[in-house]
């Protein structure tokens, strides 16, 4: 049926509300039998092209024609992140109440930029900020900060910031550290800001992935010894290959010595804080100049909600502050603060909205019990893969990440071997789309890679693909056997 033309873009009320029901009935449908799917989707550019491609649709369509066609054939094609077996890259285990958040937040289309434009969105942003600064042990009257669409904004928010203060106007001189395993955001947000190559300092990790301390500091003498300017350290807190937490402490001692900015990237391990592990391991973490934390990763966030931390929420204003003319009239006090003051953005989305939402509705207790439970739950996989005959573990459980890979006692395969089989394993597991299960690459060899923060992922959910594994890994045993 030919549609009319729509100038003015609405539907009716009736329609609106069958339409906005149908989505969430299938929204809630999802929620609920998502752990009946299968994580993993598979398909080519030919195959995308083939179902999506299409001229530029002049005409209107039937709304419902549209909104079935998305349902059917978009939205399947994606993974289940939030599936208990998406084991892979930083899962996204979200929650329904911040689903629906992002909704409202969406449907009233509220501009985040500015306290006279919507001063309650404001204040809820400093009020959420203020229980992270409060978890992460930073100061809440002078402290600060700001949510981004994800840790790759936050960090390089974090290093325009941490650039003016110590550097000012010329950074030519100004040299960066960080780890070997630090995130590849933290390389492109140093890129983004225009430091050359020169300018960076890629130091090695240890035996555990922890940046080399005393390499470090040999990095920082010899640099000053060269005329140079060291100016920021990055400190990786949870590196997403390993969990590994670099000596905080540590690096804060020489931060201060030295006076360079100390940057914490805790975008994956972060949340950790709330458990008891990860209050043992990111002690030091308060010392931070700045903290990237991750909500949309173990805060249980949909995407897209990251933040950036800072101890002074001056030094986010005095870096970002512009002052164009037509926002003359919105800038009211100091108190009242413009978001667009404080980072890169000026249009935002209420991005804070779903992070209250939850937090009030479970509770920062729910939120504790959930990051315990993941905590405890990659310690007891290390346990059982530890008494296994078949496998051997790579990097312990830390931060509910572990790593591991198989190698039958007794067999003695060659390293290109074991590379070769776990490669198979994983991509035959991949292949069945049962789980998302991907290797990752530690010290030259190839492992496979559980990252274990969905608080519905069951330890049967787990012992269920390791089961899966050891018969493909059976298969390509008997394959060099052969
Ligand atoms: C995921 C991650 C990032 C990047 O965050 P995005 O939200 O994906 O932009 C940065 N650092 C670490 C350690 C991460 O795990």
């Amino acid at each position: 049926m030919a549609q009319d033309i729509n100038p003015q873009l609405t539907l009716s009320k009736e329609e609106m509300q069958q339409y906005g029901y149908k989505i969430v009935d299938h929204i809630v449908a999802h929620f609920d039998t998502q752990n009946d799917k299968k994580p993993v989707a598979l398909a080519s550019r030919e195959e995308m092209d083939s179902l999506l491609v299409e001229d530029v649709p002049n005409k209107p369509s039937d709304p419902n024609t549209v909104l079935d066609f998305v349902l059917d054939q978009v939205i399947p094609h994606s993974n289940i992140v939030s599936h208990p077996k998406s084991f892979s890259f930083v899962p996204g285990p979200s929650n329904y109440v911040s689903a629906m958040a992002d909704t409202i937040a969406t449907g009233f289309n509220i501009f985040s930029g500015g306290w006279a434009a919507s001063p309650a969105a404001a204040e809820l942003e400093i009020v959420t900020m203020n229980w992270l600064l409060d978890i992460f042990g930073f100061p809440t009257k002078k402290g600060g900060g700001i949510f981004t669409s994800g840790g790759s904004m936050a960090n390089l928010t974090a290093l325009v910031t941490a650039r003016r203060i110590k550097c000012g106007q010329d950074f030519s001189k100004a040299i960066i550290y960080l780890s070997d395993q630090a995130h590849s955001s933290n390389i492109k947000a140093i890129k983004v800001i225009g430091f050359k190559k020169e300018q960076i300092r890629i130091i090695p990790t240890d035996l555990e992935f922890k940046i080399s301390l005393n390499k470090l500091k040999n990095a920082i003498a010899k640099d000053r010894l060269e005329g140079l300017q060291p100016f920021c350290i990055i400190a990786s807190a949870g590196t997403t290959n390993t969990g590994t937490v670099d000596p905080l402490d540590e690096i804060a001692k020489i931060c201060k010595n030295e006076d360079l900015w100390m940057h914490v990237d805790g975008a994956y391990g972060g949340a950790a804080i709330l458990g008891d592990e990860g209050k043992q391991l990111l002690k030091g973490i308060e010392k931070a100049d700045s903290l990237t934390v991750d909500p949309h990763k173990w805060f249980f966030q949909p995407y897209e909600i990251g933040c950036l931390l800072v101890k002074d929420h001056n030094w986010l204003r005095g870096t970002f502050s512009e002052k164009p003319e037509y926002l003359r009239d919105v800038e009211g006090n100091e108190s009242e603060i413009n978001f667009y003051d404080h980072g890169i953005q000026l249009t935002r989305r209420f991005r804070a909205l779903k992070f209250y939402m939850s937090l009030k509705t479970f509770g920062l207790d729910s939120f504790k019990k959930a990051i315990q439970y993941n905590l405890e739950l990659a310690e007891t996989l290390e346990g059982i893969l530890r008494k296994s005959m078949l496998w051997e573990i790579i990097s312990p459980a830390t931060l509910g990440v572990i790593n591991y890979r198989y190698n039958p006692i007794g067999k003695n395969l060659s390293e290109a071997q074991l590379d070769a089989v776990n490669q198979a394993i994983s991509h035959q597991i991949v292949s069945s789309r049962e789980a998302l299960l991907v290797t990752t690459v530690l010290q030259g060899q190839v492992v496979l890679r559980m990252c274990l923060i969905n608080p519905r992922t069951t330890l049967d959910h787990i012992l269920d693909t390791l089961q899966q594994c050891e018969l493909y890994g059976e298969k390509e045993l008997a394959k060099i056997e052969a």
